[in-house]
Formats: C-alpha cells, structure tokens, sequence
C-alpha cells in the first residue's frame, strides 16, 4: 500500500474516531465490542447524521487525495471567470530531454541526432517558466477540437471556444516517443516512469557513474507536474501534455511488446510482468491530467508507407499499446511524414482507413501552430512547433513568442555546432 492511500486512511480513521468520542463522551466506560454500535444508536444527531458524516469524511478523502493543482481548479475563487477564448491554439512539442548532457554529448555516433531534436533539463526547466511568464496555460488537446454533425447530419469536427482565465494564452504540448528506448538510456536520459512511495509519478535510472537515480527533477514528465503544481494557474484544470507513444520498444519504460524473433515463453512471460508494472503508472498519469496519442507502433514513415504496412502497423500499435492507454483520437506522424505520400491537399485511402479507425486529429510538424478542419472528412490536421537543438541554434525568431533562445541554450554542454540568433 502506497503512503498517499496509507494517508488517507489514517485520516479517515482519526476524523472518525474524534466523531465518536464526541458522540459517546458520556458512555466511555465500557471496552467489549458492543460498545460502538451502541455509541452510534445514541448520535446526538437526527438519522440523517451518519449520512451526512460520511459525506464530510468522504469530501476530506477526496481533498486529500488532490494534487496541488486540482485543489487550486477546485475551487472557482482562485481563478474567477473564465472568458471566450476562440484564436489560435499554439502547440509544441518536445522529446525526452537530457538528464545528463555528459553522456549525451560524448562525441558517439548518437550526438547529433539528440543535440538535433532534444533539449537539455535546464533548457525545458527554463522554456516552461517562459512560457508560463509569457501568459500560456496548458489546455487539453482533445478539448480543442469535438467531433459535430452539421445540418445535413454529416459528421465533422468543430473547434471549440475554450473559456479561459482572464489574459491567458491557450497551448498544446505534446511529447514524442515517450518509450524510453534502448539507445536512450546509455545516452544520458532516465530509463523508466515509477510510482513512488507518495503515490506520484517519479523517474528512474542510473547516473553517468552508474548509481540508481530516483527523481523528479531528471524527466520531462516529472518536472511539468512538480511546475505545475507550483504553478496551478499553468495548467487549465489540471492539464498536461500528451504521450505520443509508438510500441516496438514497449512505452514509458517497460518492455510490453511483442517480439516476432523471439515467441519464447520466457520473454512472454516477462512481457506480462511488465504490461502488469506499467499499469498503475498510465492510470496515474490519467490522475494527474496526462493524456496518450499514437505516433504509430515502429515509428513508421507514413508518407511512403503502403496501405497494407499502414493498416498492419495500427493493428499492432491498437494491440500492444491502445489496449494499455485505451482509445485515442490523436495521431502524431512518425518524422512528420503525412499519410498517402505527405500529400494534405487530398484524402487518400490510408488517411480515409485511420479515421475509420477512430483517429480524428493528425498532428505533423511545421513552422507554426496551424491546424485545418478538413470539409470532406471528419479530421482535424495540424503541424506543431518544435523546441529543440535546431530551432534553438537558428530558428531564434520563430520562437520568441515563447522564448527567447538566447536565454534558453545551454551553451556550458552542447556541443559546438554553432548557432545563429539573428535568425
Ligand atoms: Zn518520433
């Protein structure tokens, strides 16, 4: 048992036991077990009492098992009225961020591709408090945008008027490929999400002298719930980002996939130890505002897939991972590579087969937060924004609604690859 459960229990137990010492203060003298049935038949109160109790000890339950931010969206006195916000929803995404540049930025074959497409802790500790600085709260990205019929009865997709804390800004931000993969953890990332003894979402792994390391400070995930519950007013009733999760290396950590070189009973046997681990932590990071997209099971280029390998991958991708963070409308394309040849001016058999399958938001990358409601389909596409190595070095500009990059780069442990501000 966790010690937030063990927590409230105790709660509980001493909130009722205070009620029944109130209750029997006069008939305290016997111990047998009689004792309480009799000290409840006597509440001073009408029969509804014990109802009544028992909702007030449940609201304390409740209340104590909130986090910091839920408490604060909880009660209406702490952000006041919410007004129509109907522009652009702004939407970035990140990797897995470096927890220990030293082994990142080692000079192996592995360097430029995270210098490329990730950002260091300091760097994603720095771009939140931007962001937060600059006016931006977090919303939900299934909130964005709801799946409508229009007059005729046809099935489409409107964007939804957010209603928003007086001056804030909406944002979207997802993150890609939070599998934990093999390459990653010699690289200097953290290995796997826990469930600590608080009951909260943690980060584990080993430090460049090889020690276990357990965290909150190291891992994306778990520095934006620490932001935000430090900063409730972040985070737009508790919200997170999306996981964008593919399959072929298990997610978040643990190694829940199938292996078609290897069907022995062994690794099946170690495949149901960790899909049975990893459940508690997806339903805790549901708890806590987080939310899953498919970025497709083998990372797979969709733009120069076949039809046959798109509809094997999604099988797969439902099966190993779908069946573990449940359904999702949301889709981040592998590399940013679009469905049916990259092309977004038609909708080709593998788009029309995707949203059939239920998909209805289909998230690529791009130069800006543009999304398009498609008239002849029930689907939403969008490109987001990427902070990252590249964008930091020389899409300076482009960024400086979020961040000034010049501020952000973690000049001591990049490697020198240069970098251009005037961009
Ligand atoms: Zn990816």
């Amino acid at each position: 048992m966790n010690k937030r459960v063990l927590c409230m229990l105790l709660a509980l137990c001493m909130l009722f036991s205070v009620f029944l010492a109130g209750c029997k203060k006069k008939d305290k003298t016997k111990t047998d077990d009689g004792e309480n049935t009799r000290a409840v038949e006597q509440l001073p109160f009408g029969p509804e009492a014990p109802a009544a109790v028992k909702a007030a000890l449940e609201e304390k339950l409740r209340e104590s098992a909130m986090t910091p931010v839920q408490k604060y969206w909880d009660d209406e006195s702490n952000y006041g009225t919410l007004v129509p916000y109907d522009g652009i929803v702004e939407h970035i995404f990140f990797h897995p961020i470096v927890a220990y540049p030293e082994l990142a930025f080692d000079g192996d074959y592995k360097e430029s591709g995270i210098d490329d497409w990730m950002v260091t802790v300091s760097e994603y500790n720095k771009i939140l408090q931007s962001l937060y600085d600059k006016g931006y709260i977090i919303v939900n990205m299934n909130d964005v945008w709801t799946e409508t019929t229009d007059e005729s009865g046809k099935a489409v997709m409107q964007k939804n008027t957010l209603m928003l804390p007086e001056g804030k800004k909406p944002i979207i931000i997802s993150y890609d490929d939070v599998n934990y993969y093999e390459y990653m953890l010699e690289n200097g990332f953290t290995y796997k999400l826990i469930i600590g003894d608080d009951g909260d979402i943690w980060s584990w792994g080993l430090d460049p002298q090889g020690k276990e390391v357990v965290s909150q400070d190291l891992d994306a995930i778990t520095i934006m719930d620490k932001f935000v519950n430090e900063h409730p007013d972040f985070s737009l009733f508790g919200a997170k980002g999306c996981l964008c999760l593919t399959g072929y290396e298990g997610i978040l950590g643990y190694r829940t996939h199938t292996d078609k070189d290897d069907t022995s009973a062994e690794f099946e046997a170690n495949r149901q130890k960790e899909i049975e681990a990893v459940k508690p932590i997806v339903a805790r990071l549901k708890e806590t505002g987080w939310y899953f997209g498919c970025h497709s099971w083998s990372h797979l280029n969709l733009a120069k897939a076949s039809y046959e390998r798109v509809v094997e991958d999604n099988e797969r991708w439902q099966n190993e991972v779908g069946s573990l963070v449940g359904e999702t409308k949301l889709y981040f394309y592998p590399f940013g590579g679009r469905l049916d040849g990259n092309d977004v001016t038609q909708t080709g058999p593998c788009f029309k087969y995707m949203q059939e399958q239920g998909f209805r938001v289909f998230a690529s990358v791009g130069i800006e937060s543009y999304s398009k409601i498609k008239g002849d389909i029930c689907a939403v596409i969008c490109d987001r924004l990427h902070p990252d190595g590249t964008t930091l070095r020389w899409s300076r500009s482009r960024y400086l609604q979020f961040y000034d990059a010049a501020d952000i780069f973690d000049y001591d442990v990049r490697p020198d690859y240069g970098y251009d501000f005037s961009k």
